[in-house]
C-alpha cells in the first residue's frame, strides 16, 4: 500500500515513479478487514485512487457477553473496507508498466544525489530518490538503521475472513450486520462485515473479518511459528504452512470460550492463521536521498486500525513537501520533521490501547489505563475510532 500510495501521490506531482515488488505474483489479501478513517479516504481521493465501492457501511457497534447476549450498543455509522478492495484501487492508480512484480531489493548506494538500487539476481536501477515503503521487515531500513527492531507487544491475533453464506442463519441476524465486540479478561475478540470476493459488497455474497487476540509470551509464540513441516519461522508462519494440531487446538478452546456467533465464525474460516503484534517508531525516516514511508518508518499495533490511513498520509505529505519545495533535499527534512513525531504519536496511543490486554503494565499511568479498559463501553469509544490523531 505504502509503495503504490507514494507512486500514486508522486506522479500527480509529475515525478517518474516505479513500484518494485518482491512477490512475483499479484499480491492478495487473505480477505483481512480494514477500518477507514477520514485520513484514509482523504489520501485516497488526493492520490487520485479515488473511493468507488470501497466497503460497507456499518451502522451500529455492538457488545455481547458469553452467552450472545447485547450487553452494549452504540450508533456508530463507519464505512469498513478491505486490503484487497484498497489494493485493487491503488494499483489501478499506477500503470502497469510502471509496477515491477518479482524486484527483491536487496541493497542501495548513494552519493548525495542519486541512489542505485540494486535488486536480487543482478538488476540495477538509478534514481533521485528511494523510498523503502518494504513493510514492518523492511529491508531498506535494515541497511540504513539495522539496530531499528519491531518490538514484540506480547500478544497476538488470530484471524481470518468467512463467507456470509456460510455463517449460520443465527449468526447473520445477531453479529454479521454489527461492529461487535467480546472482552473476556485479557482477550479481545472484533468482527465486522467486510467486501465478498471481487469486492462483492451485495448481501450474501460479503465476509465477516474476524479478530481474536490473545496474549502469549515470546517462548509461546515462537513454538507456534514451527510450521507443519517442523520447520522454525522467526516471525510468523505462511497460512497455508499453519500446524494442523494448532488450529485444532485453537477450535477446541474457542468452543469453550467464545459466544456461539463468534465460534462459529471462527469455525467456517477456511484457514485461520495468526499474526503477532509488533510495534516501533523510527526516529530517523530520512537517509539522505533514501527514505522509510508507511510500516517501514513504524507500525503501530492494529487497535487503531490505522496503518493504512498513516501509509496514505506519509505519501500525502511527502508529495507536498516535494511540490512546494525547490530543493528535494529541503523538502525531504520537511518529511522528516512532520511524520517522525507523529508516527511516534500514533505508536503510544496504540501502547495506550493494548493496556486492555493487561501484559507488562509498567508504569502508574499504564494501569490506570487498564483499568479504563476493562469497561467494554470505554473499548467501544476508543477500538479502531475516526478522528482519535486530532483527539
Ligand atoms: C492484524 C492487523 C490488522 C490491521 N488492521 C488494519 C486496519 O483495520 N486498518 C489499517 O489501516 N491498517 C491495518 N493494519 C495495518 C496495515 O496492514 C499496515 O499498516 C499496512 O499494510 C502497511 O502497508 P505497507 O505498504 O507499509 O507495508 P506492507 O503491507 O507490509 O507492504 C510492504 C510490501 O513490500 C514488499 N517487500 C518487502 N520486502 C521487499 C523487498 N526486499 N523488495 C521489494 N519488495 C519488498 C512486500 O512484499 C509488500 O508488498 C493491520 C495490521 C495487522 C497486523
Amino acid at each position: 500500500m505504502s509503495g503504490l500510495f507514494a507512486a500514486a501521490f508522486l506522479r500527480r506531482i509529475g515525478w517518474d515513479v516505479d513500484v518494485y515488488e518482491r512477490s512475483p505474483v499479484e499480491l492478495v489479501g487473505r480477505g483481512a478487514g480494514i477500518t477507514t478513517h477520514p485520513e484514509l479516504l482523504q489520501a485516497l481521493e488526493l492520490c487520485g485512487a479515488g473511493t468507488h465501492d470501497l466497503g460497507i457501511m456499518v451502522e451500529r457497534r455492538i457488545a455481547i457477553d458469553r452467552k450472545g447476549r447485547v450487553i452494549a450498543d452504540k450508533p456508530f455509522p463507519q464505512l469498513l473496507t478491505s486490503w484487497d478492495r484498497l489494493q485493487r484501487l491503488l494499483r489501478d492508480a499506477v500503470p502497469a508498466e510502471n509496477y515491477h512484480l518479482g524486484c527483491n531489493f536487496e541493497r542501495l548506494e548513494q552519493d548525495g544525489r542519486e541512489v542505485v538500487i540494486h535488486f536480487t539476481g543482478g538488476r540495477r536501477e538509478r534514481a533521485d530518490l528511494l523510498i523503502g515503503g518494504d513493510g514492518i521487515r523492511s529491508a531498506v531500513r535494515a541497511q540504513l538503521a539495522p539496530e531499528i527492531q519491531p518490538i514484540y507487544a506480547g500478544y497476538y491475533i488470530w484471524r481470518g475472513a468467512p463467507n456470509e453464506a456460510d455463517l449460520a442463519p443465527a449468526t447473520r441476524a445477531s453479529i454479521f450486520p454489527h461492529f461487535t465486540f467480546y472482552l473476556p479478561e485479557r482477550q479481545q475478540v472484533i468482527g465486522y462485515p467486510i467486501a465478498g470476493f471481487d469486492n462483492d459488497l451485495s448481501p450474501g455474497r460479503r465476509r465477516y473479518n474476524f479478530i481474536w487476540y490473545r496474549v502469549g509470551d515470546a517462548a509461546t509464540l515462537r513454538a507456534m511459528c514451527v510450521d507443519d513441516n517442523g520447520r522454525q519461522h522467526d516471525y510468523s508462519v505462511p497460512p497455508p504452512l499453519i500446524r494442523r494440531d494448532l488450529i485444532a487446538g485453537l477450535l477446541a478452546e474457542a468452543e469453550d470460550e467464545l459466544p456461539p456467533a463468534f465460534f462459529d465464525t471462527l469455525r467456517k474460516i477456511d484457514r485461520p492463521f495468526f499474526t503477532p503484534i509488533y510495534d516501533f517508531s523510527s526516529p530517523q525516516i530520512v537517509f539522505g536521498r533514501a527514505i522509510l514511508l508507511g510500516d517501514a518508518a513504524s507500525s503501530a499495533r492494529p487497535h487503531m486500525g490505522f496503518g493504512v490511513a498513516k501509509a496514505g498520509d506519509d505519501a500525502r505529505v511527502l508529495a507536498d513537501a516535494l511540490a512546494s519545495h525547490d530543493d528535494i533535499d529541503r523538502a525531504l527534512a520537511h518529511y522528516q520533521a512532520v511524520r517522525a513525531p507523529m508516527a511516534e504519536r500514533i505508536m503510544l496511543h496504540g501502547r495506550k490501547l493494548g493496556t486492555h490486554l493487561g501484559v507488562d503494565l509498567k508504569t502508574a499511568q499504564d494501569r490506570e489505563m487498564w483499568k479504563m479498559l476493562q469497561d467494554y463501553r470505554a473499548m467501544m469509544d476508543w477500538i479502531a475510532v475516526p478522528n482519535f490523531v486530532a483527539a
